[in-house]
């Protein structure tokens, strides 16, 4: 027997007619690519994502259709996200950072009918438009007045192009299963792959980022998306700080520790998300400065492990609460939080931040669990470690128009992440799949020997390979970008190392290089690294 209940679509755009309602006088803040400060509220954003919406319908644009944006997390860029999807078509946020060869395949290999881009960004797609053959206009995200001269066949100033419709429009309705969003993940190895959402997934993706134990934002709250839109949706955020009625600020271009600070200050944020190189610029300006943040109350970070000592100073020295998180693109992409619950919130000192660097606990609506390489399930005990399954709502069960089956036969996906999980439900990541150092049978976790090297003073950056040995199979090379002006050798690191990881651990040789290669989302390219330091020898 069914239900007798309302067949209601779970549709992004209800976020928006949400929050235009009920929070109308909530705030839009932005940084705009031009300088000033731009300011509206969330009654005004409805009524622009409207306009978008109606302005794409002229444009021939309908369900399923892709469009792609390049751009910052801007309110143009909400205007424009929450328009395209308001539509049933599919807004492919597309990661700057990507390499040119990367962005060529991934626009073709979408289909992109249409591109919004942000001023700064122009002069990329200017050099690689001639090979973009399914883009039919290009919108740059400015008024006429900032319109630069350019190349780019069929551009326009996006103020101009919206200001020929009006908002006399209304949201179409569809299946909420129907396809929201594209993002590509970088692929450190092969082409990148299209992770494809859904509204569904989106919606209750959202819902599940406002529980109290993951960020849980309420009405009050002003909340700093620093994640771009374009990394995995912005953690979700542009979608649940709207549902939860929060103001949302965005940072434009401005991502330095100065131009964050700035807003963090002015508009009294308490809530804000990034990767940790970011909190790593503002540590270091708010320190230059001797300056404090008396309203930001929680930080979630997450995209890699969060080290030690940001945690210990963000707490201990601003006061605030560090959230550290996990996930994935493929995962919407949040899959797990570490906020303290009843059972641990009683630790403090060395105990509370080890338990904060674990990457967590899953949320309502993520399950997670470890197996080995068979596949059979592995106990919660917090040390064995294992190959991360995920599933629920927001987890992928395919990428965009490529054949083959990416879940197991019960559903799981494989996260290509090795963890242990404790009794508790605190998940910790070890490595990744392919990073995993092998010696004399057991793994040795380079994430933590990294994660330790970064509090040596002197240490910029720490990323631990596995150098073939012919005893033990594989033994960690660490390798070591030094601050500049620091002149930190090898025998200190490893000194500062002994009696904070295990003996066996202690990496064989520390080496210094210049810079270590990242991938479009930050990530330390290790496969580089491996090329890099082929054929080493202790
Ligand atoms: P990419 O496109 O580079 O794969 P994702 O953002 O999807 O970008 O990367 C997901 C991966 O990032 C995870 O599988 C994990 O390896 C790593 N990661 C994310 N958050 C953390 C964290 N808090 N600690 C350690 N690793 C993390």
């Amino acid at each position: 027997m069914l239900g007798l209940m309302q067949d209601y679509p779970l549709l992004v755009q209800t976020i928006l007619d949400h929050a235009a309602l009920n929070h109308g006088e909530r705030e839009m803040v932005t940084r705009s690519i031009e300088g000033p400060i731009r300011r509206y509220t969330y009654h005004d954003l409805r009524i622009r994502a409207l306009r978008v919406a109606k302005a794409l319908q002229k444009e021939g644009i309908g369900l399923g259709d892709r469009i792609a944006t390049m751009a910052w997390n801007t309110d143009r860029h909400v205007e424009v996200w929450y328009g395209i999807m308001g539509l049933g078509a599919i807004s492919h946020t597309v990661n700057p950072r990507l390499f040119v060869e990367q962005l060529i395949y991934i626009i073709n290999h979408a289909e992109d009918k249409m591109l919004f881009v942000d001023l700064t960004f122009v002069p990329i797609v200017e050099a690689i438009a001639k090979q973009l053959p399914s883009i039919k206009k290009y919108i740059i995200l400015t008024d006429d007045q900032h319109m630069p001269e350019t190349s780019l066949p069929n551009a326009h100033a996006y103020e101009t192009w919206l200001a020929a419709s009006d908002a006399d429009f209304e949201w179409l309705s569809f299946d909420e299963n129907t396809a929201a969003g594209l993002c590509y993940t970088s692929g450190t190895t092969g082409n990148p792959k299209g992770v494809l959402y859904s509204h569904r997934s989106n919606v209750l993706h959202s819902l599940m980022c406002n529980q109290p134990d993951v960020l849980g934002v309420d009405s009050r709250d002003n909340v700093l998306p620093i994640v771009p839109m374009f990394h995995a949706n912005a953690w979700a955020i542009t979608f649940s700080i709207p549902a939860a009625g929060a103001s949302m600020i965005m940072p434009g271009a401005g991502m330095d520790g100065k131009s964050i600070y700035e807003l963090l200050e002015s508009e009294k944020v308490s809530a804000s998300a990034a990767v940790p190189t970011v909190w790593l610029g503002l540590m270091q300006y708010l320190a230059d400065n001797d300056l404090k943040l008396p309203y930001l109350k929680r930080v979630l970070i997450g995209g890699a492990a969060c080290p030690r000592m940001m945690i210990e100073t963000l707490e201990n020295d601003y006061g605030m609460e560090v959230i550290h998180g996990w996930g994935m693109t493929e995962m919407s992409p949040v899959g797990t939080t570490g906020k303290l619950k009843n059972a641990t919130e009683h630790l403090q000192g060395d105990e509370r931040i080890n338990l904060k660097l674990k990457q967590g606990r899953t949320p309502y609506l993520v399950e997670m669990k470890i197996v080995d390489d068979q596949g059979n399930d592995l106990p919660r005990d917090g040390v064995t470690s294992g190959h991360l399954l995920v599933r629920g709502p927001a987890v992928s069960s395919g990428y965009f128009k490529i054949d083959g089956d990416i879940l197991n036969k019960d559903g799981w996906f494989d996260t290509g992440d090795i963890a242990n999980i404790d009794s508790l439900g605190y998940m910790q990541i070890t490595d990744r799949d392919k990073d995993v150092i092998k010696s004399g049978g057991e793994w040795i976790s380079s994430i933590e020997i990294e994660n330790t090297a970064i509090g040596c003073a002197g240490v910029a950056e720490a990323a631990v390979i596995g150098i073939a040995h012919p005893k033990w199979t594989e033994r960690p090379l660490l390798i070591i970008v030094r601050k500049p002006d620091a002149d930190v050798s090898a025998e200190q690191i490893l000194a500062y190392l002994d009696g904070k990881i295990a003996t066996w651990w202690m990496p064989d040789a520390v080496e210094f290089i210049d810079e270590i290669p990242h991938t479009a989302t930050g990530k330390i390219q290790k496969m580089i690294l491996r090329e890099q330091f082929g054929g080493y020898q202790f």
